[in-house]
């Protein structure tokens, strides 16, 4: 099988499995209790915590709140924000992930973006005003992988006095985040997205009194995450996540550029195949995503849909996505497509490949052989 779905999941590394191990086996405390397995399995979790604490460069593991994944760390953003006299809207950008734009708070703005995703600065600075407390921009798209200037954004917010939160889910990993030159008050990120297991995340909070955790949605114990998540931790999940944070702490940029290499690569090698067919105006780089630094490359095959796509690679063992996994059973052409100007055929005939460090070029070739051969074969029948 060649795997090519890492914006959706990715395999989780071998050390991060050995560290969680002995947290299913015999470590198995509840970390709440006072004998020593429970504070054993306790230890294990402010390890991790300082471990995710490291990895986004925060001043204090207290800061780090474990939640049950990206969706949560940013649904939780938005649930909580005590009533400021006067602040009222929050400003969100127009291809946000579903976990923000489906929230439907209801003094919501949105800001634009522009054909490459990239959030239009003017835009920006217009919707800006007095009112707004809170603004949202994801650092890394999930489909298109545009990466916004969250530093900028970050710097104009908390010169205004605004709030500002990223959803950093896509961009862990790839590109170094440090949420105290980025200005981040808030974010979030998710383990099963860096090789760590699936139904653990995180939401970093710069200053507990911004949130307020009687008004989060989850009512539960008073002790567990300082107060902000009730519910027994998921220890053997939130060790190997925080293993998976200190494997790629220091690493980001160069796993980010190895990544990026290896998708121009598949990229000029796509179009070399698909011009040996003579195919090569059908195929087209959506939002120029080969050109962005990071995983995810966005290609439109011009009259194939993108679900007979991925089934026809499926039988061939090679795992890529129709839009985002979120919505890959959904009938609606993607909203972040559309948002970069792609109109509803398009939106539909076209695929996400994203890579991780366990793609090899051997494997990334053949995928392109076998993508290449696909498509001709579907235009001679
Ligand atoms: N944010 C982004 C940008 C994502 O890509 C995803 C998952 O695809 C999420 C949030 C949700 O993360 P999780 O699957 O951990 O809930």
């Amino acid at each position: 099988m060649i795997y090519l779905d890492n914006a959706s999941t990715t395999k989780v590394g071998t050390d991060v499995v050995n560290e969680m191990l002995p947290y299913l086996f015999e470590e198995y405390g509840n970390p709440g209790t006072l004998y020593d397995i429970g504070q054993r399995a306790k230890e294990a979790v402010d390890k991790a915590r300082n471990q995710v604490a490291a990895f986004l460069g925060a001043d204090s593991p207290e800061q780090i709140i474990f939640t049950s994944g990206g969706t949560e760390s940013n649904n939780m953003v938005f649930s909580a924000f005590p009533t400021i006299p006067r602040k009222t809207h929050i400003l969100v950008s127009s291809i946000e992930h579903d976990s923000i734009s489906n929230i439907g708070f209801p003094n919501q703005n949105i800001i634009n973006v522009d054909e490459n995703g990239k959030i239009i600065w003017d835009d920006f600075v217009q919707r800006m005003n007095r009112s707004i407390y809170l603004a949202s921009v994801m650092f890394a798209n999930n489909e298109i992988g545009t990466i916004n200037p969250i530093e900028k954004i970050g710097e104009y917010c908390r010169e205004h006095g605004v709030l500002f939160h990223s959803d950093c889910v896509q961009a862990a990993g790839c590109i170094k985040i440090n949420v105290n030159e980025l200005c981040l008050d808030f974010a979030s990120i998710s383990s099963h997205k860096i090789h760590g297991p699936k139904g653990v995340g995180a939401l970093y909070i710069r200053n507990k009194n911004l949130i307020n955790p009687k008004l989060m949605w989850r009512v539960g114990g008073k002790h567990q995450e300082f107060g902000y998540r009730g519910g027994t931790e998921n220890v053997p999940g939130i060790v190997g996540f925080g293993k998976a944070c200190e494997i790629l702490t220091g690493n980001e940029m160069r796993v980010g550029s190895k990544i990026t290499l290896l998708k121009r690569k598949m990229w000029s090698k796509l179009r070399s195949n698909f011009s040996k067919y003579g195919l090569l105006e059908i195929l087209h780089d959506n939002a120029n995503s080969a050109e962005s630094f990071g995983k995810i490359l966005n290609i439109r095959i011009d009259g194939v849909d993108a679900e007979t796509m991925v089934l026809m690679l499926n039988a061939k063992h090679v795992c890529v996505s129709a839009g985002s996994a979120c919505r890959s059973h959904e009938q609606q052409p993607s909203r972040v497509l559309k948002a970069v100007g792609l109109t509803d055929d398009q939106a539909r005939d076209s695929i996400r490949i994203s890579l991780s460090l366990f793609n090899t070029e051997e494997e990334l070739n053949e995928a392109a052989d076998i993508i290449a051969d696909t498509v001709y074969t579907l235009k001679q029948g």
